[in-house]
């Protein structure tokens, strides 16, 4: 699958996770290519390399003029960094810290993206976020 270009869109560091009240860091940005845009917000807690679990969105959908949430999908996924290995899960986008309620009318659950086509390219995502978005540190939690 080709690569797509990212656009990097705004960032903000907050006092407390909304999981555990650590410090977090969420940063977010576009990413486009054939298939067209679709935005993604990372979210993470610096220093917690192991421990806290990297989030991540993505809303897919159109972004026209003209459209709205209704047309566009959550989906959530998790980064747990392990002995130097990625693990990377879909979760259930409604059990995600990241509320994209104002851009996405549906949260999908991981049972549906595992069954559409569009989980390949969650994970195709997912991937060029990591070694494309220099702010995210490679998911390590720096
Ligand atoms: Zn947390």
């Amino acid at each position: 699958m080709a690569g797509g270009t990212i656009e990097l869109t705004g960032q903000a560091d907050f006092t407390a996770c909304a999981c555990c009240g650590v410090p977090a860091r969420r940063v977010w940005g576009n990413l486009m290519d054939a298939d067209g845009t679709t935005a993604y917000v990372v979210q993470w807690a610096p220093g917690t390399t192991g421990t806290h679990a990297v989030a991540i969105g993505l809303v897919f959908g159109d972004w026209g003029e003209g459209s709205s949430r209704d047309d566009r999908s959550h989906v959530a996924v998790e980064v747990r960094h392990n002995r130097g290995l990625d693990n990377i899960t879909i979760i259930d986008a409604a059990r995600s810290p990241i509320d994209t309620t104002p851009l996405a009318a549906r949260s999908l659950a991981r049972a549906e993206v595992l069954n559409l086509p569009l989980h390949a390219r969650v994970l195709n995502y997912v991937e060029q976020i990591r070694v494309q978005d220099t702010r995210v540190s490679r998911f390590t939690s720096a």
